[in-house]
């Protein structure tokens, strides 16, 4: 791969692509632990304050906040796509700064040959 001080703008497109490529299925959002009451009457655990812990992912959609409870077994292939999520979210912040210097860079290019 070329020199990041030297890359077009198609050489930062290719490099997000293929970085990006493994990060799938991706999501974002928060995973908590909460704990509650059951419905139960007399039961041990909610006696105890101990009560029943149950995973559930925070999230926004169309601006609006959403949980959904998440079954113990699904909690590490979701935990999973969040860390892609993130590492996402960190590609895309740095392909930012990266793409625009390509950009400008092809574009003083492009001056400089015109000047010829
Ligand atoms: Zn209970």
């Amino acid at each position: 791969m070329k020199h990041v001080d030297s890359e077009s703008p198609s050489d930062v497109a290719h490099w997000l692509r293929s970085e990006s490529a493994i990060l799938w299925p991706a999501l974002l959002g928060s995973l908590s632990l909460r704990r509650s009451r059951c419905i139960r009457e007399n039961c041990a655990a909610c006696r105890s304050g101990e009560q029943h812990q149950s995973y559930v992912l925070y999230g926004r959609a169309n601006g609006r906040r959403v949980a959904v409870y998440v079954p113990e077994e699904l909690v590490p292939e979701v935990q999973r796509s969040l860390d892609n999520g993130r590492a996402l979210q960190d590609l895309l912040h740095q392909a930012a700064p990266r793409y625009v210097k390509a950009l400008k860079r092809a574009r003083a290019g492009a001056a400089e040959s015109d000047e010829d």
